[in-house]
């Protein structure tokens, strides 16, 4: 079976990253034994992911690069920002088992989204939080193995993400 819309798909894969210096770092993976499994078309994953994906079947294995801004965009400067410790000690001193550079703490936006803000620096003032996907800025480097590719139940299409094995149990 190919893949297309409506089908589960379980792959493993390998990720790493490249910055704009250039320098690859091992990102991530998902090996052979902990599969991703995922609805293909359901809109969870990056579409140029999916696209790269499309009509490929079990055994299939194939690298692609997806350019930064068809993965988590640009890294934005304005998306570093100071925030006025007050904000962090209404209730109290602050946190610093939680708060400390280079943690990532979950923040709301003025519209009540969350967000993640990983911290950058401590002042006696404020804390300087980074909002940027921790993969702004940088072109994604997949190899991934097509594992299995088997045809979603109505079910699963209706709720539109995968049951068992890998996925939702309910
Ligand atoms: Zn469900």
């Amino acid at each position: 079976m190919k893949i297309d819309k409506h089908t589960v798909v379980t792959l493993s894969y390998e990720l790493h990253t490249d910055s704009a210096e250039n320098q690859r770092v091992h990102v991530e993976t998902a090996p052979i034994e902990d599969p991703l499994v995922f609805l293909y078309g359901a809109g969870t994953m990056i579409p140029k992911f999916e696209e790269n994906l499309y009509g490929k079947q079990k055994g299939d294995v194939l690298e692609f690069k997806i350019d930064c801004e068809d993965a988590y965009g640009e890294f934005e400067e304005e998306a570093v920002v100071r925030i006025p410790i007050k904000v962090f000690t209404q209730h109290g001193p602050l946190d610093t088992t939680r708060f400390k550079v280079g943690a990532v703490i979950p923040m709301q936006d003025q519209h009540g989204h969350q967000m993640y803000g990983k911290i950058l620096e401590i002042t006696n003032n404020d804390i300087q939080m980074d909002f940027n996907h921790p993969m702004a800025g940088f072109d994604l480097y997949f190899k991934v193995m097509i594992l299995d590719v088997r045809k979603a139940t109505h079910e699963e299409i209706a709720h539109g993400h995968v049951h068992g094995p890998g996925g939702h149990h309910h």
